[in-house]
């Protein structure tokens, strides 16, 4: 049975970077995720896309083995972002975001999804999240995202929800905003406060970390020469990190530790071009190479 269940959007997006624009090219947090965690194990999409989302995107969604029997195609238009990037491309910045079919989304788990262990709720209307949260029978691991969009438009919503998820995954500037504490360690205590077992902040370029009970863990991000678009970092990220814990099914401290690096290599790759187009040619053997490299990079003796 394919292991994690996701709910999150399914978008088009039109992004600018210093570096060139992509109109309308598939996107979406539930895009992202699925795609990098279909690397490591099955996943099972939930979302609703427009009329006009064309079946080509869905069935290479299919190809790529991601479970499309609760990806919804209703009337009315797809879910649009439209973002742009400065030279600081750890910051995107929001020009236009259009919900339409998720405005009025009821999200319905099938019956064979319910009794899936690992479930990411990756960014979008906290209610949605919860909704599908509640349809899940016992899951084992329960992991979520979101972004300034929803700690701004539904802060109540999210804090609810924050006391159901064993692992919260969000930015730095977004882990500020949340907790009102300009110290990320001051605000990683305040925000394990709302209820998750642990907390990862990304950090765009300079890395990720993990804060779980007393402990700390700082992982790189991959020296990479040129960054394209970091449009879906987050959520490639994220699938990379849910897929490994998925697929060796060990939530030790030390298994998490790895499964951030495997996010890290995962988002690594995608800010290497537009969109999907990186992952789309991404193989096996490149993933574990560049695991590799990341164990190196991190690598220095005993005093
Ligand atoms: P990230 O991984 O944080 O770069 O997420 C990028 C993706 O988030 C884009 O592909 C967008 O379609 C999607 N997105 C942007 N704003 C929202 C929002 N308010 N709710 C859900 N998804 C969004």
């Amino acid at each position: 049975m394919p292991e994690i269940l996701v709910v999150g959007s399914v978008a088009f997006d039109s992004v600018e970077t210093p570096f060139g624009k992509a109109e309308e090219v598939l996107g979406g947090s539930a895009t992202y995720f699925s795609t990098s965690a279909s690397f490591f194990t099955g996943v099972n999409l939930v979302a609703v896309v427009g009329e006009d989302f064309p079946d080509a995107h869905i069935t290479s969604l299919s190809k790529k083995g991601i479970n499309i029997g609760g990806l919804r195609k209703v009337p009315g238009k797809t879910f649009r972002w439209k973002g742009y990037y400065g030279y600081d491309l750890n910051q995107a910045h929001t020009l236009e975001t259009h919900l339409n079919v998720f405005s009025s989304f009821n999200p319905e788990v099938p019956e064979e999804y319910k009794d899936v262990p690992f479930v990411f709720l990756a960014n979008i209307d906290p209610e949605l999240q919860m909704k599908v949260l509640e349809q899940v029978r016992k899951p084992r691991f329960v992991a979520c995202d979101t972004m300034n969009f929803w700690i701004e438009g539904k802060p109540e919503a999210l804090k609810e929800l924050l006391k159901k998820v064993d692992l919260f995954v969000i930015n730095e500037g977004e882990a500020r905003e949340l907790s009102g504490e300009a110290s990320l360690v001051k605000a990683a205590k305040a925000i394990l406060g709302y209820g998750p077992k642990t907390l990862i902040v990304k950090r765009g370029e300079y890395g990720a970390l993990m804060f779980s009970g007393g402990s700390v863990f700082s992982s790189p991000a991959y020296p990479l020469e040129e960054v394209f678009d970091p449009t879906g970092a987050g959520d490639t990220f994220a699938g990379g990190l849910m897929g490994y814990l998925a697929a060796t099914g060990e939530l030790s401290e030390d298994n998490i530790r790895k499964a951030i690096i495997f996010g890290s290599v995962m988002a690594s790759f995608n800010v290497e071009a537009f969109s999907l187009e990186r992952l789309d040619t991404l193989t096996l053997p490149e993933i574990k190479s560049r695991y590799s490299e990341f164990k190196q990079l991190t690598h220095f003796e005993d005093i």
